[in-house]
C-alpha cells in the first residue's frame, strides 16, 4: 500500500474546527487507501509563547529545560488530532519524539536528527490500519534520553526524517500557501507557482528568505531523496488534485528552464575593510573572531591586490549582527592590519536561480544590462554553479526583483 506522511503547521491547527478539517484530509486519504504518518506543529502562537515564558523565569535558562517547555506545544496537538480521528471512526495513535523514538543530537533547542524509527508505525500500519500522529519539532538525545527539539520550524525536517524513516513515497507539507512561487506575490504579482523545483534549486531559495520551508528539512529531504509536496491546508479535504509544488530530483523534472525563481533578502549588512594587508593569514585572521562571534558571514568578494602590499574586502552579514560584527573587527584591527572599516544597512541581496545555469552561459550578463538600463548599481556579486546573487541599494529590491522577474520570463 502506498505510504504517506502528512505535516500540518500552525496555523492549519491553530484551533478545534481546523484540527477537524485536518483530520478530514488525513481521512481522504486512509480511505483512499494509504498508510499514513501524520506529522503537526504547535497551534499557531502556541511556541511564541512557550519562549516568551521560558525568558520571562529567567533571560538565561538552561537549554534542556527551555527544550522540555517549548516541545510541549507539539504534544497537545498531536493528542488532540489523534482524538479527533478516532471520533471519525479512524484509527489512530499520538507519538511524542521520543516514544519512536527520533534520535538526536545532543544540541538542544537546535538539535540535529540521526535516526527515525519507523519499525513500529509500520508494524501498525499493517495489523491495525492505524493513523501515526507524531509530535513534530522534537526528538530525544541518544545518551542523555532527554528531550530535544530541533529549532524554529523545525516540524518541517521532522516529516522529512519521518518520511525517510518510514520509507514514504511522498511527504505532504501542508501550510498557509499553495506551493513555491517564483518569487514573493506580494512584491511582483505576476510571480507564479511552480510545478516542480529541484531540491538544489529549493535549497537556495529556502536559505535566501523564502520562508516556506525551514532549510534544514530541505537538505535531509535531498539526501534521503524525499520527495516532498508543497500544498495548502485551506483546499477543501474533498480535493484530490490540489494545486501545489513537488520538489523533487532534477531527472524529474522535464521541461527545465534556465532560471527558476528570484530570491531576496534585506535583512543584510555590507562591512567593506579598506586597504587590508595583502599577506597569509589575513583572512582567517578576520572570518576566525567572526565565526566564533557567531556570525554568519554571506558573501564575500576580495579583489586581487594591484599594488601587492594591500586589498579591499567586502563580505555581509545579518543586519541584525552589524554592530557585533563591526565592533569584532575593531578588536582585531592591530593584529589584521587594514585601513578601516566602511559599512551599509540600507542594502539587499537578490539571487537568481536555476539548476538550467549550468549549461548555459551569460545568464548573469544579461542581467547586469537589464539592472544598468534601470539605473540600478550592483555593489558585489558572488556566483555559484546554479546562482547568482547581487547586492544592491535595499530602495531598489522590488524594482530589481520585478526587472529580472520578466527579464528570465518568469510571468508566463
Ligand atoms: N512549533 C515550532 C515553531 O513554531 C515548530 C514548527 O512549527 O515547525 O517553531
Ligand atoms: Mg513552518
Amino acid at each position: 500500500m502506498p505510504r504517506l506522511v502528512m505535516k500540518f503547521g500552525g496555523t492549519s491547527v491553530a484551533d478545534m474546527d481546523r484540527i477537524r478539517g485536518v483530520a478530514r484530509h488525513v481521512k481522504r486519504e486512509v480511505d483512499a487507501g494509504h498508510e499514513v504518518a501524520v506529522v503537526v506543529s504547535a497551534m499557531a502562537g502556541a511556541t511564541n509563547q512557550l519562549v516568551a515564558w521560558c525568558q520571562q523565569a529567567a533571560a538565561l535558562h538552561d537549554a534542556r529545560e527551555y527544550d522540555a517547555v517549548v516541545s510541549s506545544g507539539e504534544q497537545v496537538t498531536a493528542g488532540l488530532l489523534a482524538i479527533v480521528l478516532e471520533e471519525m471512526g479512524v484509527n489512530a495513535r499520538s507519538w511524542q519524539g521520543w516514544q519512536l523514538p527520533i534520535l538526536t543530537s545532543n544540541a538542544h533547542g537546535s538539535a540535529r536528527i540521526l535516526d527515525v524509527n519507523g519499525t513500529e508505525l509500520i508494524k501498525r500500519f499493517k495489523e491495525r490500519h492505524e493513523v501515526a500522529v507524531i509530535a513534530g519539532f522534537q526528538g530525544v538525545h541518544k545518551e542523555t534520553g532527554r528531550v530535544t527539539t530541533l529549532g524554529r520550524g523545525g516540524s518541517d525536517t521532522s516529516a522529512v526524517a519521518v518520511a525517510a524513516g518510514i520509507a514514504a513515497e511522498r511527504c505532504d507539507i501542508y501550510t498557509d500557501v499553495d506551493g513555491v512561487y517564483t518569487t514573493d506575490p506580494r512584491v511582483e504579482q505576476r510571480a507564479r507557482r511552480l510545478d516542480r523545483i529541484a531540491y538544489e534549486e529549493m535549497l537556495e531559495l529556502a536559505s535566501l528568505g523564502a520562508k516556506v520551508l525551514q532549510v534544514r528539512s530541505v537538505e535531509l529531504a535531498m539526501v534521503h531523496n524525499v520527495r516532498v509536496f508543497v500544498r495548502s491546508s485551506f483546499e477543501k479535504p474533498e480535493d484530490i488534485d490540489p494545486p501545489g509544488t513537488l520538489i523533487c530530483g532534477e531527472e524529474e523534472i522535464v521541461e527545465q528552464q534556465v532560471v527558476t525563481g528570484i530570491a531576496f533578502s534585506k535583512d543584510e549588512a555590507q562591512i567593506s575593510i579598506r586597504r587590508v594587508q595583502d599577506k597569509p593569514g589575513v583572512a582567517a585572521a578576520i572570518f576566525g573572531p567572526l565565526a566564533e562571534a557567531n556570525i554568519n558571514v554571506d558573501m564575500i568578494v576580495q579583489n586581487v591586490s594591484g599594488d601587492g602590499a594591500t586589498t579591499d574586502l567586502t563580505f555581509t552579514v545579518p543586519a541584525s549582527d552589524y554592530q557585533r560584527a563591526t565592533d569584532v573587527l575593531i578588536k582585531v584591527k592591530e593584529r589584521v592590519g587594514y585601513e578601516r572599516v566602511d559599512g551599509a544597512t540600507d542594502v539587499a541581496k537578490v539571487s537568481v536561480i536555476g539548476i538550467g545555469m549550468r549549461s548555459h552561459a551569460g545568464v548573469a550578463a544579461k542581467a547586469f544590462q537589464a539592472l544598468a538600463e534601470k539605473g540600478i548599481n550592483i555593489r558585489a556579486i558572488t556566483t555559484s554553479e546554479i546562482k547568482f546573487s547581487l547586492l544592491i541599494d535595499a530602495i531598489y529590491t522590488e524594482l530589481a526583483v520585478r526587472t529580472l522577474h520578466s527579464l528570465y520570463d518568469l510571468d508566463k
